[in-house]
């Protein structure tokens, strides 16, 4: 059995980066939905996106928690231990309406 996410605890309030994934943004792509970086706030698309920045991010950096974030849905995943977590009242607010590209 695999043990209980200990990365919760990683978990802190972050300013995110953008308002929608950050690197679709500077190429002009289009995303299904956003995740949020509780470690260092960076704004990445899901899995479904044609990229999968959020994915992407954590390859890049191990920061091991994202949260759904178009709205903040109130759960969050992390990508070491594959579980949800339960942000309950701890979501970030968004800086702003989400720009859209489809
Ligand atoms: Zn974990
Ligand atoms: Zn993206
Ligand atoms: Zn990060």
């Amino acid at each position: 059995m695999k043990p209980k996410c200990q990365h919760i605890q990683t978990i802190v309030r972050v300013t995110p980066s953008a308002r929608g994934c950050e690197e679709c943004l500077k190429i002009g792509s289009r995303w299904v939905h956003l995740r949020l970086c509780r470690t260092c706030g960076h704004v990445g698309c899901c899995d479904d996106s044609p990229h999968r920045h959020a994915t992407h991010h954590f390859k890049a950096t191990h920061h091991p928690i994202i949260e759904g974030y178009d709205p903040p849905e109130g759960w969050g995943w992390c990508y070491e231990d594959e579980v949800f977590i339960d942000l309950g009242a701890n979501v970030t607010a968004q800086l702003g309406p989400i720009p859209r590209y489809y």
